[in-house]
């Protein structure tokens, strides 16, 4: 067989793989509640809260849209034409024109380009969350947030872009297979290594104090049968005034994670609300599908880069030999924005469906359909979430339930 008929099987083992992943550990069945019971719950809530929560959203809105639209323009033109190619070589020039240099330092440009037309959408961003008072930075706070992301991004992308052009270098036929071990690796190994590493160079996460709320909590856990390790709260006050928990990691890095916002904004019964939804996460083990569809998922986005490479036009067009060269990294990138397109609304549509698992688990443990919704209506106010969102917005990147189906689900448990 040759190497390329090997890749066109691996893809195909990979593709059966991930949908034996999601058949099996994603919960598919089970509607939303019928939209008379939304349009019930939608009634229920403030008109004013309403109002705003939609106008702050509209307000994103050309923001949000003008940098998706500008990013996968400056992708594409610096992707499907030699401009991306040649500005590779020309950071790589100073340094001898090394490869190593080509990938390492032309890839970071390429993505630093990127980050750059798209930065006056985040700050135009930031003055909308400013004006709703949902941020609490101002523009020096802003600015080091920013610079940490991208020491960060630069950290992964240098890891990342050595990582692959020596594979390519090592292994001229196989490195589509052995990249695509690697990034499956990566991929686990970033799940365990992100939480401990990365989370604290935004957050600083203290264990909640003993008390009446963190025995609660625990025992919590203990009844849900999930084996909690600690429950931290963040300082996320430093930055916003949003409320939020949140399970990451797993095995021994697992840990619930509680905003200090939302100890501050809501009553305890709805902080156990809260809880008792992320504890559903954990029992479900929801980081590990999440792991195991991105790792199946990026080991499969390395093979189908490599059949892609054997298409002669599209070479031509961003003006390199192959693809698997030190030039071709702004053409890799383009692949991937599109590739990260393509793939966003199956993402919130699986996201949906296992957040819709948690909300009815969290109704279970708890057995009280009003705090819930006494917490949903507070997240979604405090939040400034649109209650009841655009249809096709919300299907393309809702990663929850909206307000009016997790309202609506509750309401209908409770009869
Ligand atoms: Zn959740």
């Amino acid at each position: 067989m040759s190497t390329r008929v090997w890749a066109v099987a691996t893809l195909g083992v990979l593709l059966v793989l991930i949908g034996i992943v999601a058949i099996t550990r994603v919960p598919w069945s089970g509607a939303p509640a019928p939209r008379s019971e939304q349009l019930a719950a939608l009634a229920g809530l403030p008109a004013d809260a309403v109002a705003k929560g939609k106008a702050f959203n509209a307000a994103l809105r050309p923001g949000s849209y003008g940098s998706m639209v500008i990013g996968l323009v400056v992708a594409l033109v610096l992707g499907l034409t030699p401009f991306g190619a040649r500005i590779v070589e020309a950071v790589g020039r100073p340094l001898g024109g090394h490869w190593l240099a080509q990938a390492v330092l032309g890839g970071l440009v390429i993505v630093l380009i990127g980050e750059v037309v798209s930065l006056p959408f985040a700050a135009w961003r930031h003055t909308v969350l400013k004006r709703y008072g949902l941020s609490t930075q101002d523009w020096g706070a802003w600015l080091v947030d920013l610079l940490k992301a991208y020491g960060v991004g630069a950290v992964l992308g240098a890891l990342v872009l050595a990582g692959f052009f020596t594979i390519t270098r090592l292994f001229p036929q196989w490195w589509w297979a052995v990249g695509a071990g690697a990034a499956a690796a990566l991929v686990l190994v970033l799940t365990f290594v992100f939480p401990v590493l990365v989370e604290p160079v935004f957050n600083k996460f203290t264990p909640m104090e003993d008390g009446a709320l963190r025995d609660s909590l625990v025992q919590l856990a203990e009844r849900d049968g999930v084996p909690v390790k600690d429950v931290l709260v963040a300082d996320a006050s430093r930055r916003t005034r949003a409320v939020n928990a949140y399970v990451s990691g797993y095995g021994a890095t697992r840990r619930i994670v509680v905003y200090d916002t939302l100890l501050r904004e809501a009553p305890e019964a709805e902080v156990r609300s809260v809880v008792a939804h992320e504890l559903s996460h954990a029992r479900s083990n929801d980081v590990l599908t999440g792991t195991l569809l991105g790792a199946l998922g990026s080991a499969a986005a390395v093979v189908l880069v490599y059949l892609l490479g054997a298409w002669e036009p599209l070479l031509r067009r961003a003006g390199v030999d192959s693809i698997a060269e030190p030039r071709a990294v702004a053409l890799l990138m383009a692949i991937a924005i599109v590739g990260g397109l393509v793939a966003g609304p199956v993402q919130a549509y699986v996201s949906r469906k296992v957040e819709a698992r948690s909300d009815a688990h969290a109704l279970e443990l708890t057995g009280d359909p009003e705090t819930f919704q006494a917490m949903m209506t507070r997240l979604a106010m405090v939040n400034l979430a649109d209650p009841d969102p655009n249809r096709v917005e919300h299907g393309l990147f809702g990663s929850h339930p909206s307000t009016v189906e997790r309202l609506a689900m509750a309401r209908a448990w409770a009869k």
